[in-house]
């Protein structure tokens, strides 16, 4: 039984369309199936999250990154007695609406669309997806998710403001969202910080030792490490260490929500809802560790050389399609040509685009511009 401020399954907002219950299965549960079940869900396999393909097929696609953001989130949820279900779902949802190419895809695609006085979202993206463009069953367009679940899509990572994004009213964007949605942003940050830290030590971009000495959360447990096992390879070392660094922000996340829970005394969701600023957070001291590693990530893996071309190459093949599909419409998609009925072409090819896997943008690009590299 979830704490009193949790999200209780039966005092869910709804679906649009009301359906008769599973027998088996919560409303939450069936949401969290319904994004395991959607196309959308299956492309996060072939997306990028930081490394291509081209670098090695063990490396984290955008759908394991997914899968481990669900794992952290379930432990955190489950130790603050929060909806684990609910959670899971939002988690597994998470990064439903990005584009191909990870981040470079995304900046281009928004750069894209702000040439037409438009901008692109992955989080309204996701939101697109789940209520229009995943067709499954017959009583209903999209998945007709709960409302909780639409509201986490929307509400997990950043606050929107009502007077930007009327489209968003139903949400309750003057309150914050449930801790099960609050939860979201902190393990998906758990998750890539230490998995971006592996595989880029793996794809040998990052050393050891820029490591130790860069990210001194690390290096404590590397000390620690290299005492308790000095004898076995510095990869298992390395791999003890970072996973030192992920327990204790899981840990701390657990711990010190735990803490802001009792000391602001939130007893209901309606308190959380109502408090002034959200309640799932690290402690000042794990926030700056966090920080730090993110600063590491950034200054010596996300911008290094090494992934340059790979961005720049993504960026080129993004814009050039955008601008392709602008000028020739009727070489979209059947399906597309007919939205642009109802909706503007930069929307209705952005859509396109960001639903793109890596591999098909790739062989757009060569059928209508050239040579992808
Ligand atoms: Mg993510």
């Amino acid at each position: 039984m979830p704490a009193g401020y949790a999200v209780h399954v039966e005092h869910s907002r709804g679906r649009r369309v009301p359906e008769i219950p599973h027998p088996y299965r919560n409303d939450f549960q069936r949401d969290r199936d319904r994004v395991i079940h959607a196309r959308a869900f299956r492309r996060l396999e072939d997306k990028t999250q930081v490394f291509t393909r081209r670098y090695s097929d063990h490396f984290r696609n955008r759908l394991t990154h997914t899968i481990e953001v669900a794992q952290i989130t379930r432990t955190v949820a489950a130790a603050l007695d929060l909806n684990v279900d609910l959670a899971e779902a939002l988690a597994l949802v998470h990064d439903l609406g990005h584009p191909p190419f990870g981040h470079a895809g995304e900046k281009a695609l928004d750069a894209a669309m702000r040439s037409h006085g438009l901008f692109f979202d992955h989080n309204l993206h996701a939101l697109r997806i789940v209520e229009d463009f995943e067709q499954r069953y017959a009583a209903f367009r999209g998945l007709n998710l709960t409302f909780e679940v639409r509201e986490g899509i929307i509400k997990h990572s950043r606050d929107y403001d009502a007077g930007t994004h009327p489209e968003l009213a139903e949400y309750l964007l003057d309150q914050r969202p449930p801790l099960e949605a609050q939860l979201i942003d902190l393990t998906d940050e758990i998750g890539y910080n230490t998995a971006d830290l592996d595989d880029g030590y793996e794809a040998h971009l990052l050393t050891l030792d820029q490591i130790r000495a860069g990210v001194p959360v690390f290096e404590r447990f590397f000390r620690e490490v290299e005492q308790a096992y000095p004898k076995v390879s510095p990869k298992l070392q390395f791999n003890e260490a970072l996973k030192g660094v992920f327990n204790r922000l899981a840990v701390d996340l657990i711990t010190n929500t735990q803490a802001r829970v009792q000391q602001s005394g939130i007893r209901t969701l309606s308190d959380v809802r109502a408090h002034q600023d959200r309640i799932a957070a690290f402690s000042p001291e794990v926030e700056a560790e966090r920080r730090q590693i993110k600063d590491f990530l950034y200054q010596n893996l996300y911008y290094s050389p090494s992934l340059a071309e790979e961005k720049d190459d993504a960026e080129r093949i993004v814009t050039d399609l955008f601008a392709f599909w602008m000028q020739n419409p009727s070489a979209l998609p059947q399906q597309y040509q007919e939205k642009a009925d109802q909706e503007s072409l930069p929307r209705v090819v952005c859509d396109y685009i960001a639903g793109m896997t890596d591999h098909f943008i790739i062989e757009q690009y060569e059928k209508h511009c050239g040579s992808a590299r």
